[in-house]
């Protein structure tokens, strides 16, 4: 069996084990499959395999590659955007996972009303305070939300999303996971449901899953 075929394999079992560890075998987790420096070929081939989404986090360097590819792949943004980039991003993107300041967000809104579309988004969240990471801290997270929620019809907030700082034992950063889920779970605004928890990579997807994750962003793992 293919290399490629065998660590897909492998990532679905694994994500059920944890599914079935939490109690969470009904809960649909999409695979996110990252493709950053990864090339169309191997794209392409994992799409034969069953992979649906996708994930990047450079407009220039994905826009070529998406040539020829399967139009029913579905693609997410994982990385930082620039407002300058909005406007390639929003029609070839199905989600948006790093909303992370007013700014960007007027952009958006901006974009969507002119193409006659509402865009869906995640709020990144920086959990773990890395300077090195964007995100909100988890404080301003809420007003962010109702700010967006009450001046931007065309942006849809699905949930949030988290990137856990890279350690040797995954079950280290199982609180950033959690204190992840707490507040999405905490925050109650009309027009906002937070169903939707974009966290888990390639070191760390088992706990993401069994603290909630309902989305795993994996390249690594599936294109080593
Ligand atoms: C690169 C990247 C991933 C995938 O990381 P792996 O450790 O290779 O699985 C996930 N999320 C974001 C935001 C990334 O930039």
């Amino acid at each position: 069996m293919e290399l490629l075929n065998q660590n897909y394999m492998k990532i679905i079992e694994r994500i059920n084990k944890a599914k079935e560890k939490s109690g969470r075998q009904k809960d649909e987790i999409k695979l996110i499959a990252v493709t950053k420096g990864i090339r169309s070929k191997a794209i392409k081939k994992a799409a034969s395999l069953g992979i649906v989404h996708f994930g990047e986090n450079r407009v220039q360097e994905v826009l070529p590659k998406m040539e020829g590819l399967p139009e029913h792949l579905k693609w997410h943004f994982i990385g930082h955007l620039q407002s300058n980039k909005v406007k390639d991003v929003l029609p070839r993107f199905s989600l948006i996972h790093s909303l992370d300041r007013i700014s960007l967000a007027k952009e958006i809104n901006k974009r969507s009303e002119k193409e006659n579309r509402v865009t869906d988004v995640l709020v990144q969240v920086n959990v773990a305070k890395e300077k090195s990471k964007f995100g909100l801290s988890v404080q301003e997270t809420e007003g962010f939300i109702e700010k967006v929620v009450e001046k931007f019809p065309y942006i849809k907030i699905l949930g949030l999303m988290t990137i856990a700082p890279y350690v040797e034992d995954a079950q280290e950063v199982r609180p950033i996971f959690r204190e992840l889920r707490n507040l999405a779970q905490e925050i109650v605004i009309p027009g906002a449901e937070l169903t939707e928890l974009s966290m888990g990579m390639s070191n760390d997807f088992e706990v993401a899953v069994e603290e909630g994750a309902t989305m795993v962003r994996i390249g690594s793992a599936l294109f080593r």
